[in-house]
């Protein structure tokens, strides 16, 4: 248990909700949840019901909350219309991180989930590659741009009135409590379009369960601001 005060955006979502129990289990006593939607109910976090891109809803969350860590995960499912993604990933996204740093903000560390998709251009193929990897001319869709939008903007942030931050890029997602992966299998296998392949089948995607990606949420938050240089990281990519 710390003396943080976690406040976790979309932790009513897939992924928000492990990150939401995962600081419960670990005994963090200050645990709250800003979603547009209330899917759970837990009598010791409290919940914020509102809309990412309106400046009342955020600031109304953050002032009660108090909030010292934010984590940020939500957004727009994958295979939506633009504007829907513009609206919360980008004019949401720059809503939180302008009230995160109004005078009267007690949080200190932002933690923003991005996605493996904001460096590909889904044209070449991208292996052994780190952080380093620049974003590519054309991005996959409105989602991925969209994406690349929001983390440029809390990269950016770092550093502004002492706030820290950092983005994480899960790629893949599976686990209990998936809202889309599932869900698309089983539409494939209802429409019938199992017998068709497409290419020699040699292709390798990255998957990572849920509950990894919830925990490197939780140490993100936890070491953002200590230093260390690349160098110093075990298996560095030359
Ligand atoms: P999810 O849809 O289950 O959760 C997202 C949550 O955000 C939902 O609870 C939703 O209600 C909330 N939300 C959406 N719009 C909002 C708004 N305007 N204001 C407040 N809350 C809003 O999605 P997920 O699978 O848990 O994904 C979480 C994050 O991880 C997303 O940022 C996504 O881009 C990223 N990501 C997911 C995957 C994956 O495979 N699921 C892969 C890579 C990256």
């Amino acid at each position: 248990m710390s003396a943080e005060s976690y406040l976790v955006i979309g932790g009513c979502g897939f992924l928000g909700r492990h990150i939401v129990q995962q600081l419960l289990a670990r005994g963090e006593a200050q645990v709250s949840v800003f979603d547009i939607v209330q899917r759970h109910f837990d009598s010791n976090v409290t919940f914020f019901i509102g809309d990412l891109s309106k400046p009342e809803d955020v600031q109304n969350a953050l002032q009660k909350s108090q909030a010292t860590v934010v984590i940020h995960t939500a957004s727009p499912a994958h295979g939506l219309g633009r504007a829907i993604y513009e609206k919360v990933n980008v004019v949401g996204t720059r809503t939180l991180l302008e009230a995160c740093v109004e005078p009267s903000s007690t949080v200190k560390k932002v933690v923003y989930t991005s996605s493996g998709g904001v460096v590909y251009s889904g044209k070449e193929d991208i292996t052994n590659v780190d952080e380093r990897v620049p974003y590519p001319e054309v991005l996959l869709d409105a989602y991925n741009e969209t994406k690349v939008g929001a983390e440029k903007m809390v990269l950016e942030y770092n550093g502004k009135n002492d706030l820290l931050t950092c983005a994480i890029r899960p790629a893949g997602i599976f686990g209990p409590g998936d809202r889309q992966m599932i869900s698309g299998f089983y539409e494939v296998i209802k429409n019938n379009q199992t017998k068709w392949q497409v290419g020699y089948n040699t292709n390798l995607g990255d998957f990572t369960y849920v509950g990894n990606v919830a925990h490197a949420h939780l140490l993100a938050a936890d070491k953002l601001g200590s230093s260390y240089h690349y160098s110093e990281l075990r298996d560095p990519i030359s």
